[in-house]
């Protein structure tokens, strides 16, 4: 694939105020979380139908095209447990009610863990990453994440007693991490096809990094199964999920937040059907102590926040999961290594510099309008 680079400064210190209430939804934007409500002013039978609640830690968003409200209720409920389930019983590693805790606990087992077919496939994708991205992405840091406590953050408030972990605390989890010490292999559970994984005592996993991608390729699945929604679009925390056609037939329009004024975004990604886009950024999960602040997507080889030139990273791309991973991997990869990667797998790149500059594929290029 080929891509060409553009600096786009002039974007950054534009005094003009940019809209994000025009785009159907902004990648990463805060907004109040809060009761599900009826559709957005649009009368009553018309619809869309928009929904503001929470789940796996972050405010979902959902506009939902349908012609009857009740079958919007309907799928918006669905999503919701969909997302609930997806944290509680598959990816948590708080919850033991999960696979990721139960397969956290069988560390240095000689048995191994026997995993779901979905878990196989997810653990498959994530090695894949992991190689192609020379070791920047890596879903074995558990140990490292727990020691900076990172699922406790949000952006930017203040954490009671935050000090950051020791080097040589850091140097000793890190002891426990390192995906090419993991072992996937053939015979899962009860012979569906789900493989069977080896970790070395004191591995843990985080799949931190594509949660929300998972939950994007879900919701895929759940509206394949509902021909009633025709359109929707679905926001979870730095991920969005566009679906199908609005109505009347007009684009979906998607912010990118601007991650030096998060009220504000950088411009619109403007896209037909189905796409997944994922965020990842310095300001989405931090914590500040004594004027230094720690963020949360953290360097492999240090166990410490990855020293990035990079502010935030946009990814395009059909599939949720390598969206939401390779968002990350990229943060760390920086535009050149990052570029080539996301090309590998067919994505489109969006990187927002420290220095204001914004470089992007050329596919990326094609559906962006500065704002
Ligand atoms: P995201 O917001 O999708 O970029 O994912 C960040 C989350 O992934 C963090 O909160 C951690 O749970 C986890 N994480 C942090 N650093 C890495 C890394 N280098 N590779 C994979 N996962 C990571
Ligand atoms: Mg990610």
């Amino acid at each position: 694939m080929k891509h060409f680079f553009r600096t786009l400064s002039s974007v950054l210190t534009a005094a003009a105020l940019l809209c994000c209430g025009c785009a159907d939804m902004g990648a990463g934007k805060a907004v109040q979380p809060g009761a599900q409500e009826g559709n957005g002013g649009h009368g009553d039978s018309a619809g869309p139908w928009r929904y503001t609640d929470t789940a796996m830690g972050t405010v979902v968003q959902m506009t939902v095209y349908t012609e009857r409200q009740e079958e919007a209720e309907t799928f918006s409920g669905q999503t919701m447990e969909l997302l609930a389930g997806l944290e509680r019983e598959e990816i948590s590693w708080r919850l033991d009610t999960s696979e990721v805790c139960r397969a956290n606990e069988s560390a240095g087992s000689a048995q191994g863990f026997p995993l779901s077919v979905e878990l196989s496939a997810l653990l498959s994708d994530c090695l894949e990453l992991w190689e192609r991205s020379e070791g920047a992405f890596d879903v074995t840091l558990g140990a490292v994440t727990r020691l900076w406590n990172i699922d406790q953050w949000a952006a930017g408030e203040a954490l009671e007693d935050f000090s950051p972990p020791s080097e040589e605390l850091l140097a000793r989890a890190l002891e426990h991490c390192g995906s090419g010490r993991l072992r996937l292999a053939e015979e899962g559970a009860a012979g569906d096809g789900g493989l069977r994984l080896y970790m070395p005592e004191g591995m843990g996993l985080d799949l931190g990094a594509v949660g929300k991608g998972l939950a994007m390729e879900k919701a895929l699945a759940l509206l394949a199964d509902r021909p009633d929604v025709t359109g929707a679009v679905i926001s979870l925390g730095g991920s969005i999920l566009t679906y199908g056609s609005k109505t009347e037939g007009a684009p979906w329009r998607v912010g990118i937040v601007d991650p030096f004024d998060t009220s504000d975004s950088i411009g619109i990604l403007t896209l037909e059907g189905q796409w997944c886009i994922s965020t990842s950024g310095d300001y989405e999960r931090y914590v500040e102590a004594d004027g230094v602040r720690y963020h949360h997507i953290l360097d492999p080889e240090t166990g410490a926040p990855a020293v990035s030139d990079v502010r935030g990273v946009t990814i395009l791309m059909k599939d949720g999961l390598l969206c939401d991973g390779l968002s990350t991997a990229c943060y760390i990869l920086g535009p050149e290594k990052g570029m080539d990667l996301a090309g590998q797998y067919g994505a489109e790149a969006l990187f927002v510099m420290a220095d204001g500059e914004i470089v992007m594929s050329e596919g990326m290029e094609q559906c962006f309008t500065e704002q």
